[in-house]
């Protein structure tokens, strides 16, 4: 087993970009594992699954090779030996995903990939499920939140900037009910893990919150 941090937390509360600073401090594989469903999404869009179907859902869950991948430092998700990056972030994916995630089916194949990962090389991974589920044993777990308001401003900033039309009311509607299909769901809920640190960036930068997982991991 190499060493891992694992970084859970809701959408938004920045655990990606904060992952990916730790990481490349610490010479460590970042493994984003949301992007992982986002690509089973992709795959279950394609062949156009009705997402409350369990059937359809399952027995489109074969076809579905997911590997992962890094190029010039950046995780690449390959679907069927495809790099699917550039379809991952739309909202229909999004939707896709939150939905899909919830399969038990779905959860058991990518969990195997996500651990098999972790065996042979030191990993930062982030998700919902990655201290409870994934990496039970990892040597440091970070719960990562913030507030649904400021998680809805940082999306809302991220969308004007990309020339993004959008309403911020209904960003953060979208967000609480991600949140809690995530927090409610049957199989591996979004929890924080009894011996997992919480850290609230609402009112941090992402450096200082950087800063603060690696002093943590250093003084394991
Ligand atoms: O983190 P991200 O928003 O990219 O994740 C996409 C979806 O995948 C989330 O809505 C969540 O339901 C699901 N997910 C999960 N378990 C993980 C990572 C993501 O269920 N470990």
């Amino acid at each position: 087993m190499g060493s891992s941090i694992a970084i859970d937390g809701p959408a938004g509360a920045g655990k990606s970009t904060i992952a990916k600073i730790v990481s490349k401090k610490l010479g460590f594989i970042y493994i984003d594992t949301g992007a992982m469903y986002r690509a089973m999404a992709v795959h279950m869009i394609s062949k156009g699954v009705d997402a409350s179907d369990a059937d359809q859902i399952e027995s489109n869950i074969d076809s579905a090779d997911i590997s992962i991948g890094h190029e010039n430092g950046e995780q690449v998700v390959y679907l069927n030996g495809e790099n699917v990056n550039s379809r991952l972030r739309t909202e229909e994916v999004s939707a896709m995903a939150s939905k899909t995630s919830a399969n038990a089916k779905v959860r058991e194949k990518l969990v195997e990939l996500q651990q098999k990962m972790a065996k042979t090389t030191n990993v930062v991974m982030d998700g919902r499920d990655i201290g409870t589920v994934v990496l039970p044993d990892s040597e440091l777990k970070i719960y990562l939140t913030a507030g649904t308001r400021v998680r809805a401003e940082r999306r809302y900033k991220e969308l004007i900037e990309k020339g993004e039309n959008c309403n911020i009311d209904e960003i953060e509607a979208d967000i609480k009910e991600r949140d809690h299909r995530d927090m409610t769901r049957e199989n591996s809920p979004l929890k924080k893990a009894d011996d997992a640190v919480e850290i609230d960036s609402s009112y941090m930068t992402i450096e200082e919150v950087a800063d603060k997982i690696i002093s943590l991991y250093n003084e394991k």
